[in-house]
């Protein structure tokens, strides 16, 4: 008879909450972190950890995974052991219910929340043109939608006001202040990038200035990477000066990916990023891996709106900029990689080990704990998530084993190379105390919880 169902040993255990490292085992049982100790601890299943990182499991605050398997298991074989699910305006697909009710029954690889997203509440209510304003009908339809969706467990609001140009000031605040008074997140992807990304910033800032609802900015160097990003992040510094409760997640490419037939490729995008047709690369389709010309472009726009196409625009050193910022959180945007799909973009198999690779062990930007923090305590606490991002007895067992000077990513864009190869230099990924990937081989198991949001971010 063993004290626990697993013992990972000898670990260099990190606290991300007070930047420190201790050489210690865990004992886990029940899903959960029974024990941390320097103590011999037995159990049936032992992993070693000597010499390596014991983290607490990867929390991406910026996800399109939505109950693909696939593309959880790119997140887990990365150290990813939970998904901010729902964002940039798009709710899990069917009825929210159907969703929830149909991942409790089943698990899934990893965890999953969920948010009711701007784009389908517009759906729901019969408004599909993108370039149109919601009627006063619409937006009170939208706000009782938002509001079941709330009293089903959604955990937050997200808008992706590029996709939907029509928007109007109207319908946005009066869905972000029903967020706001149940004390829920608000998600923005902002109205548009480029040199005129700053007034979409502006808009988002003054979304919690006059909501009073909680707002992240996402995925922040694929909307400011262009040489604005230090402007941007001055804006975000006033912001939190000011006292709104104002947060940021990042990335670690400059070239993001979204679907062709968007309204993020209307006229006038190339102008904006300042590049040509070949700066643009399908990531799905037909024509995926090429760098498209004029004509190809069009084609798929008319034939084709669904294809996954990347944008090779940016600048490199903004996005190590942007990362070192205290407070700034990562994200991969990831949920381009799934079956039929690949090669997709390199986001969703290689942000969190690039990040270490980067941050960390080549430009000495963060260190380690202060990185493991932008992947683990810090989304945790802005997501309300007490028992996440953290080592400590009575803690969810969602924990990631690596080598510090052994983590890499190894995925490419689709125009270099292969998108989907698994990182190098994580040991071992466990969810809810079971192991879901063992040296970037995935188990088949479902220890995966969908977590329904209950009361306000605050008070959970
Ligand atoms: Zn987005």
């Amino acid at each position: 008879m063993h004290d626990f169902d697993t013992v990972i040993t000898n670990g260099t255990v990190v606290d991300p909450e007070k930047k420190c490292v201790t050489v210690a085992s865990l004992g886990i049982r029940d899903g959960k972190i029974a024990a941390v100790t320097r103590e011999r601890l037995s159990a049936r299943h032992v992993l070693d950890a000597a010499g390596k990182i014991v983290s607490p499991g990867f929390i991406d605050i910026h996800t399109h995974v939505e109950g693909k398997a696939d593309c959880a298991g790119y997140m887990a074989a990365m150290g990813v052991t939970t998904v901010y699910n729902g964002n940039c305006g798009i709710s899990p697909p069917g009825a929210m219910e159907d969703f929830f009710g149909r991942y409790e029954r089943e698990g899934f690889l990893i965890n999953q929340l969920e948010q009711a997203g701007h784009t389908s509440l517009r759906e729901a209510v019969g408004l599909t043109d993108r370039y149109a304003p919601a009627s006063q009908v619409q937006t009170a339809g939208m706000i009782a939608l938002l509001e079941k969706a709330f009293d089903i467990g959604a955990w937050g609001l997200s808008f992706g006001l590029e996709y939907v140009p029509g928007s109007s000031a109207e319908e946005v605040l009066a869905l972000a202040r029903t967020a706001a008074r149940y004390g829920k997140l608000v998600s923005i992807h902002t109205r548009t990038d480029g040199y005129r990304g700053l007034a979409a910033l502006k808009e988002a800032i003054d979304i919690t200035r006059l909501t009073g609802a909680a707002v992240n900015i996402s995925h922040f160097v694929y909307q400011y990477g262009f040489g604005m990003a230090v402007q941007a992040l001055a804006m975000l510094d006033d912001a939190q000066r000011e006292g709104l409760d104002i947060s940021v997640d990042s990335g670690v490419y400059t070239s993001f990916a979204t679907s062709i037939g968007s309204a993020v490729f209307d006229d006038g995008c190339l102008q904006k990023w300042g590049c040509g047709y070949d700066s643009i690369v399908a990531a799905t389709g037909k024509y995926r891996g090429k760098r498209l010309t004029d004509e190809e472009f069009h084609e798929l726009r008319a034939d084709a709106p669904d294809d996954t196409a990347i944008a090779l625009i940016g600048k490199e050193h903004e996005i190590w900029e942007i990362l070192e910022r205290p407070g700034v959180m990562l994200s991969s945007d990831a949920g381009t990689m799934y079956e039929g799909a690949i090669p997709g973009h390199p986001q969703d198999a290689g942000t969190f080990p690039r990040f270490f690779r980067t941050m960390v062990r080549e430009q000495n930007r963060l260190s380690l704990p202060e990185a493991v923090a932008r992947c683990t305590s810090l989304p945790a606490g802005r997501l309300g998530l007490k028992n996440k991002g953290k080592i400590k007895e009575g803690a969810d067992a969602d924990i990631v084993v690596f080598d510090p000077d052994r983590i890499r990513d190894n995925a490419q864009l689709p125009c270099d190379g292969d998108t989907s190869a698994r990182p190098d230099g994580i040991d071992y990924v466990l969810v809810g105390g079971e192991l879901a990937a063992d040296h970037g081989e995935l188990k088949p198991v479902k220890p995966g919880k969908l977590l329904r949001g209950r009361g306000t971010l605050w008070n959970r």
